[in-house]
């Protein structure tokens, strides 16, 4: 199986989870693994379009099971944004301190009250057909509701980690253990909810045998 990123530390958590999960005797890639192909750019106005866009497109070159994320942060005060756009915020993609940096300070005057916001991710499988087995599209959500701090706090997870204090908790999603964040996070969530998809295509017994 694929996990199409080239994000090192989404594949670190995707990898974790797919570990812990009841998934097994599956080797699973990420894009380093496998040669390379023209990647589309992530131009659709959803997490699940592009999530699908990127299995889609990484199933078709590879032919392999593909599960793809995207993901980001919504914010309240800001209607919703970055959402789609959160690699990018702060105009270079990736550039994850100066994202982070740019929306504490759009937040500057936001009360406590108004600190609201949530990741998002949607995960996609998807699966060419085969001789005998039909192709397999299907794309889930995750949600992770919580407050954005004033300050960044932690040095684990990535992105906007560090100012983003889960509900229920008084630490950022930074100083959770991994192991917490994927009980918690948008991304341990989706892949929860892909698990029954992924089962149905490991298991022999199927009705895609
Ligand atoms: P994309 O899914 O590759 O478009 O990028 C998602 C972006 O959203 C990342 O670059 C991060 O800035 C942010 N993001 C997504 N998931 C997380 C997370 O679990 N923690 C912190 N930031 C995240």
């Amino acid at each position: 199986m694929l996990l199409a990123t080239r994000n090192a530390q989404k594949l670190v958590e995707l990898r974790r989870i797919l570990a812990s999960s009841d998934i097994s005797g599956v080797q699973v890639l990420g894009l380093d693994d496998v040669p390379p192909f023209p990647e589309i750019p992530e131009t659709a106005a959803t997490f699940e379009g592009n999530a699908l866009a990127k299995a889609r497109d990484a199933a078709a070159a590879t032919g392999l099971a593909t599960v793809a994320d995207d993901s980001g942060l919504e914010v309240d005060a800001l209607n919703g944004m970055p959402g789609v756009l959160s690699a990018r915020w702060a105009g270079r993609h990736g550039d994850d301190a100066a994202n982070l940096q740019l929306v504490l300070d759009q937040l500057a005057d936001v009360p406590e009250d108004r600190r609201g916001a949530a990741f998002v991710c949607a995960a996609a499988l998807a699966v060419l057909p085969g001789v005998d087995t039909p192709g397999v599209e299907t794309v889930v959500r995750g949600h992770w509701r919580g407050t954005l701090t004033r300050a960044a706090r932690g040095r684990n997870g990535f992105g906007y980690d560090p100012i983003f204090v889960p509900d229920g908790d008084r630490r950022t999603s930074a100083e959770l253990e991994p192991a917490e964040k994927d009980a918690l996070s948008h991304r341990g969530q989706a892949l929860l909810a892909l698990l029954p998809a992924l089962r149905e295509l490991l298991s022999p017994a199927s009705s895609r045998s």
